[in-house]
């Protein structure tokens, strides 16, 4: 099988480390609390003031080299892999963000022994991109991806739960943890 994987808040922890980054250098961007009173929209990119803007810019790389891992999602990818399943990993992390994202991802992918068939970047439209790379399941923390997908295509999908999606409704099965996934991939 083929499956799609999101990358930040699926694979890392980057809404956490983003949350606790603008909890603590937040004055270095505003004098009031422009970022931390709109995390949900940082963490989504919908960066909807200046001093937003300018904390991803200053901040995207130094997150992309450190954030730290989901538990066992090292683990668990080395084990879908190993039953011959294919890793397409489909982020909206672009150079557009920063110029050497692509660089600084594959690098971490090598850090921590993550396995992959391929990395596609800079992706808006997550139904159109699992549609031409014929993807079986997907899984991403973003209801708006998780329910246009499922509701347009036959391909199985999964919500990873996170701090800021724990709240909303969604039509994708909720997963909350990484062995979770490879049960359910094992029942397949
Ligand atoms: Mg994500």
């Amino acid at each position: 099988m083929k499956i799609g994987i999101d990358i930040d808040d699926v694979v890392t922890e980057s809404g956490k480390c983003v949350i606790e980054h603008a909890q603590k250098h937040e004055h270095l961007y505003c004098d009031n609390q422009e970022i931390t009173s709109n995390l949900k929209d940082l963490i989504r990119g919908n960066l909807i003031n200046d001093p937003m803007k300018k904390f991803v810019r200053a901040y995207v790389a130094q997150l992309w080299e450190s954030v730290e891992l989901k538990p066992n999602a090292v683990k668990t990818l080395s084990k879908i892999k190993s039953k011959g399943h294919q890793l397409i990993f489909i982020t909206s992390r672009s150079s557009s963000m920063d110029a050497n994202c692509e660089k600084i991802t594959y690098e971490y992918f090598k850090k921590h022994k993550i396995p992959y068939d391929k990395i596609i970047f800079g992706v808006h439209d997550k139904k159109q991109t699992c549609l031409d790379e014929k993807i079986d399941i997907f899984i991403d923390d973003s209801v708006d991806f998780c329910n246009y997908i499922l509701s347009s295509t036959d391909i199985d999908v999964y919500l990873f739960n996170s701090e800021i999606n724990k709240d909303l409704p969604c039509d994708a099965k909720r997963i909350y943890s990484w062995p979770e996934l490879e049960e359910i991939i094992n029942a397949q």
